[in-house]
Formats: C-alpha cells, structure tokens, sequence
C-alpha cells in the first residue's frame, strides 16, 4: 500500500516552528517510503482564515525546502461533501437528529455533574426519542450516534496504546443547525478521501483522536495509522507561546538560518538516530522512522541551532550564500551589489564563512570589503588605532607602496620583514593593519583581506586610519 502523508495547517497567520516541524515529520515519512506527502489547507474558520495567511504557508513551506505532491486541499472548499457524510450518516441510522438548545445543554451539562453521571447520559438526549416531538420551528443538529459502552483504543506509534471509555464521550455534533460541517467532521472526510495512510501531528490533537476514530468506524473506513508527536517548548520548558517570540517560521529565515540547517534542527527536536547530530536531508530521508520519535517535550535551544547552522554555511556553496546575504547587504549599504563587489565577495566568502554562525553574521562580516568612501571603525577598532599606531600604519604605507607583487603571500613577507625591522612582533602590526582595512578587531586572514580588497583599495584604506591623506 502506498503511504500517504499529510501537513493540514490552519491558515490562521504563518507557518508555526512546530507546524514546520510537523510538516518535515510528515514528509520524510513519505519519502522515506517512497510514497505522497499532500498538503491540505484547514480555512473552514472563516474569521481567522485568510488568504494572506495560506500564501505565508505555502511560502514558508517552499523556504523550507518541502515540496507535496498533487493539489493543495482547501478544506473550505469540500464543506458540501462533509455534510453529505453527515447527511449519509443519518439516512443510515448512524446518526441523529438532536433539538438541544445551547441553554437546555448548559442545564444538563450541570446537572450530569451534580448526578456524578457522565456528560454524555444527557447529551444524547434525542438519539432515542421520536423526531415527531421535535420542537417547531427549530432546526437540529446532526450528532453522531457513538457507541455507549466499550472503550476506543488508538495504538499510536509514538504514544503507545491509549484509551478512552466510549461512555465518556458524548455524542460529538456533526452538522450544525445552519447545516456547516464541524471541523472534526471535515478532518475525517478529508483524510479518508484524501487516502491519507498515516497522520503524524501534534500530540495537542490526540484526545480529538478517539472521537475521529469512532467516525471512521461509523463510516465504514478503517482510521490510518496514528503517531502523536510531542510538543516544542520554549528554552524555559514551558509551552511555546507569543511570550517567546520567533514562533513563525519567517523570523528563522530573517534570523539567517539555513533552511537546511533548520531542517536538521528540527528533525533532531524530537526524533533521533543514535548519536547523530549532523543529519543532512538525504541522511533524514533514509534514516526517518517513528520509532526514534521521543516521548517527552523538546525545548527550543539557540545555541545548538546556531552551532548546527555554522557547520551548514561552511558546507555551503560560496554562489549560494551570496545569493543568499545579497538583499542584507544591499540593505545595509543602501545600493544594489554590481559585479565587482560579487567578484570581491566570491573571493572573500571561504575566509568569511568560517567565522559566521548565522547569515546576518555574515552579512555584516562581508560588509567591510565593499565600503568606499570613509570606513566606518567599531570601537576596538578606535582604541587600537593610537597615535603609534597611526605612525606605523604611514611606516606600513610607504614600503607596501613599493610593493609590486600584490599577493597574500607577498604581503605577508613584506608585513613580517617591517615587523622585524621596527622589532615589533606580528601581532602588534597586523593588529592595527586589521583595524585599517577592516574597521574592526576581527575578521579573517590580514594578508587574505588586504589580498582581496586589492593594491589600491588597501593603500586608500591604510592612508586614512595613518592620517595621511
Ligand atoms: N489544522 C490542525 C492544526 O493546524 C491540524 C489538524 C490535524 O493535523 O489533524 O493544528
């Protein structure tokens, strides 16, 4: 039997870390086992739903390098066939009709309480009683006629067995009086038409599991394989919330993570392969079970995204991270990059990348090279420029004037035989050659950086922190 997954999200603003994360659990299953990953959008709730918020999915989703097959579902779309099921349900005996006004519920709600009798002794209340003494002029509900004794039992992948006794769950409602579908209904219908074999969400939606099973059951569908995935909390292990900002998936991209990387990340949130902590996609796709998925809450950690990014952007190709810093660094400098700058950075980019966990790291570390006009200095920078320093950097200019061979190589020589005629170590020279070409205290290779910046973008730069201009 072929697997098919799917990723339902509620377009109800962006794609949420934990949605992403639900989304990559799903489609590596697919792929692992050689079969469909669809994508079915959840807009019933009309209030909260918007276009806007479906393209951030559909665009967080591209981002994130997960590609579904066949169409995108509207859930929205397919109402009249939930309440056809609904509809069929009640022809077959399945279902009811129930008069039960929301005050006339309420009172019963309290008094199965005050009896100590399950809820759903009273919510059933039509399920046997002669629709001729329906009240007039008040349209009914659709409820589903669930089994009264028993239990339902879900043999979830992740969860283990769980079960409920089927006298705790009331008849739950299937068509409102207006005659819209409720959501659990859509859900239902949605999967099976859908041929979804395994659903792999969040564990918040394993209680609605036992009520989805029991419709299965009165559709005459067998339920798919279930695995409920633990929750992601917030570094402080409370549940992820507004509290914690960056819960969409846009503010890692703005952040400057890789979508690879996040991948990884997210993947090892929860799921595991012995030790394995670099699981690049492909690794992802053959390894990925649900049997590594954890039991227990993950926590978010920065710090070990950030480190896994770092490893993810030294592996990146230099093209692809300068594609990637380009609309950053056009922001910063106000100007749009031309082709010498990209010849620059492409040159630049192994040195710099070494250094960067993110990309606006990056970014801001690439920024030095395509400056101009006057540099601007960090304040380290400014400290280690003293009046001494000033004076060597104009001893540095005068005998790299005379430089002809304009090589890292060469320059290094050159640099070295100055430090050993002023009696100076390296480091007290190349401190203040750094702050001069680069405006900072960091950065990669000295001779590396002068190299690429070129004879006379390197000269016009140590000229103006000597003062000599
Ligand atoms: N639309 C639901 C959500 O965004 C998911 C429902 C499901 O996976 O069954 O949480």
């Amino acid at each position: 039997m072929t697997v098919v997954t799917r990723f339902a999200p509620s377009p109800t603003g962006y794609l949420h870390i934990g949605g992403a994360r639900t989304a990559l659990y799903n489609w590596l299953y697919a792929r692992h086992h050689g079969g469909v990953f669809r994508l079915r959008i959840e807009d019933t709730d009309r209030a909260r739903s918007s276009e806007d918020a479906v393209r951030k999915i559909i665009d967080g989703l591209a981002w994130f390098g997960l590609d579904w097959d066949e169409e995108i579902v509207s859930q929205f779309e397919r109402r009249e066939r939930h309440a056809e099921v609904a509809r069929r349900l009640l022809a077959e005996g399945k279902a009811y009709h129930c008069w039960l006004q929301p005050a006339e519920l309420e009172a019963l709600r309290e008094k199965a309480k005050a009896e100590g009798k399950p809820w759903a002794y009273y919510t059933s209340y039509w399920r046997d009683r002669d629709p001729a003494e329906a009240p007039k002029g008040l349209d009914p509900v659709i409820r589903l006629r669930a089994p009264r004794d028993g239990e339902t039992t879900v043999q979830d992948k992740v969860q283990g067995t769980v079960t409920v006794q089927n006298d705790q769950l009331d008849d739950m409602v299937l068509l409102r009086a207006d005659g819209t579908p409720v959501y659990m209904l859509s859900v239902v219908v949605d999967d099976i038409d859908m041929g979804i074999t395994q659903i792999i969400r969040g564990d918040d939606h394993l209680t609605n599991t036992f009520r989805q099973v029991q419709l299965y059951n009165a559709i005459g569908a067998t339920p798919p394989d279930f695995a409920h995935i633990p929750l992601i909390h917030g570094p402080d292990g409370a549940k992820l919330s507004k509290r914690h900002g960056a819960l969409g998936i846009e503010a890692y991209r703005d952040m400057g993570y890789l979508p690879a990387a996040l991948r990884n990340y997210l993947l090892r949130l929860g799921w595991g392969h012995g030790d394995e902590e670099v699981i690049p996609t492909e690794k992802a796709i053959e390894w990925f079970d649900l049997d590594g998925v954890g039991r227990s809450p993950s926590r978010l950690d920065f710090a070990k995204l950030e480190n896994l990014n770092g490893i993810y952007m030294r592996e990146t190709a230099d093209a692809e991270l300068l594609e990637r810093i380009t609309p950053n660094l056009e922001t910063a400098l106000e100007r749009s990059l031309d082709d010498a700058d990209r010849a620059i950075l492409l040159l630049a980019m192994t040195g710099l990348k070494q250094r960067a966990k993110t990309l606006v790291e990056l970014a801001d570390s690439a920024l030095f090279y395509l400056r101009s006009g006057p540099l601007p200095m960090n304040e380290a920078a400014l400290k280690i420029l003293t009046g001494d320093a000033r004076a060597l950097l104009g001893r540095l200019l005068a005998a790299l004037s005379g430089l002809n061979d304009w090589t890292e190589a060469a320059l290094e020589a050159e640099v070295n035989r100055i430090a050993e005629s002023e009696g100076l170590k390296l480091g007290k020279v190349a401190q203040p050659l750094r702050a001069a070409l680069t405006g900072s205290n960091v950065s990669p290779g000295i001779f590396e950086v002068a190299a690429i910046l070129g004879r006379d973008e390197a000269l016009r730069r140590i000229r103006e922190a000597a003062g000599a201009s």
